[in-house]
């Protein structure tokens, strides 16, 4: 008898990639330049030159042994060295190398760590709306996930419903800034307040309380702000990032889990870090990005052009009527569903080859997410669409 828990995940696909794969057979039907495909998360912008640049220079120079070898299970002491000073140079955040863990990227940092911090029936924090695969992470390291919901005029969390869900037995509590899916940034106020109610909480329960910082979107940020680094606000810390965004790499999957050095106990937290990435089997990220990492550390892709994407969707958007709170960060925009159903909504727009994730997977209902990370000509081109879509409802009102 096979596990039915893995075979429930396994056959039942994301809703994102079961979109992303409809749009797929549509653009085959219809032509490509016909499907807006909004679905799925992957950056459209190449990797700047110098991570091909770096490659080519490790594959001709470095020795082949070593370059393609393990390197020990944490990843390289030199390549984690280094990414503490820059995190330093940059958050002079106090980041120790002996605390960095190099990962296959943000999921699998969110693997190891739920699974490192929770005892079965522990319960895990997560702010609506959150990145689905949360739910995956939390259950499959024996946690029970719950939710807070949000202000709706800012997608800040709503900070009454936090303190009332924090018990005994929450564990951990996620969050995830730049925000997937909403492009929300949490400013210092909110961070400091966040860290401010689990500083009472830790105190009232008499037991650490762990703060995670989902972090892939770090980079992508079109507002002015300096960025609120965790660790610094809050001691039990621990921050996951990834390459996957800010340099356009998703598919060779590296990144890293933080322990902030300021954690109770880090080197045991470390520790448990180290034993679920042996646990389950995420040791040594890919050692020839491991090797690439000093060189590319402080690349950027171009990401001004999400930006545009941005600016052009949400004129345009706005000048059709429909409503949604600005995106400051990340590369999607979360935008009110013209009927309570976000799904029935959704299906409606797949009449105009609009490709939308609803919001129910996010933790809330009646918003849909759309991806902008993509060229612009498509955002130009779908808002015909949009504009179609909206008569419709304005049509069935009548
Ligand atoms: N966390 C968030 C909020 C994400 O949006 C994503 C990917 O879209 C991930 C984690 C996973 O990223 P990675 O490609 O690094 O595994």
């Amino acid at each position: 008898m096979i596990n039915e828990k893995m075979f429930g995940l396994g056959n039942e696909a994301s809703i994102i990639r079961e979109l992303s794969e409809y749009g797929n057979k549509r653009k085959e039907i219809v032509g490509e330049d016909n499907v807006y495909d909004f679905s799925i998360g992957n950056p459209s912008i190449p990797a700047p030159l110098e991570v091909n640049e770096t490659l080519i220079d490790l594959l001709k120079n470095m020795d082949s042994v070593s370059l393609h070898g393990y390197t020990s299970a944490p990843g390289d002491k030199h390549v984690r060295d280094m990414i503490a000073s820059n995190l330093n140079e940059r958050f002079n955040c106090k980041a120790k190398g002996e605390l960095i863990y190099l990962t296959q990227g943000a999921s699998a940092s969110l693997s190891i760590s739920l699974r490192a911090l929770i005892n079965e029936g522990d319960e895990v924090i997560v702010f609506a709306p959150f990145f689905p695969e949360y739910r995956t992470f939390v259950n499959n390291a024996g946690g029970k996930m719950v939710e807070v919901q949000p202000d709706l005029s800012s997608f800040y969390p709503d900070f009454e419903d936090f303190s009332r869900k924090i018990s005994y037995k929450t564990k951990a509590v996620i969050i995830n800034s730049p925000n997937n899916p909403t492009g929300v940034i949490y400013p210092h106020d909110v961070i400091n307040k966040i860290a401010s109610i689990l500083k009472s909480k830790q105190i009232e329960y008499g037991h650490e309380i762990y703060l995670c910082s989902d972090e892939p979107y770090r980079e992508l940020v079109y507002k002015e702000i300096e960025y609120p680094f965790i660790t610094n606000y809050y001691d039990n810390s621990l921050v996951f990032y990834s390459f996957s965004k800010s340099i356009s790499l998703p598919g060779e999957r590296i990144g890293y889990i933080l322990v902030s050095s300021k954690c109770k106990d880090s080197e045991r937290v470390y520790k448990a870090i180290c034993g679920a990435g042996r646990s389950l089997g995420f040791i040594c990220a890919s050692s020839l990005f491991q090797f690439a990492l000093p060189k590319i550390v402080n690349s950027l892709s171009d990401l001004s052009k999400y930006k545009e994407n941005r600016d052009i969707l949400s004129k345009g958007l706005s000048d059709l009527g429909y409503e949604f709170i600005q995106s400051e960060g990340a590369f999607y925009l979360f935008v009110k569903a013209l009927e309570d159903d976000a799904v029935a909504f959704c299906k409606k727009a797949l009449k105009y080859d609009l490709i939308l994730v609803p919001s129910d997977s996010f933790g809330i209902k009646g918003y849909v997410r759309i991806a902008y990370c993509v060229n612009k000509k498509r955002i130009i081109d779908s808002l015909p669409a949009f504009r179609k879509l909206k008569e419709l409802y304005l049509e069935e009102r009548k």
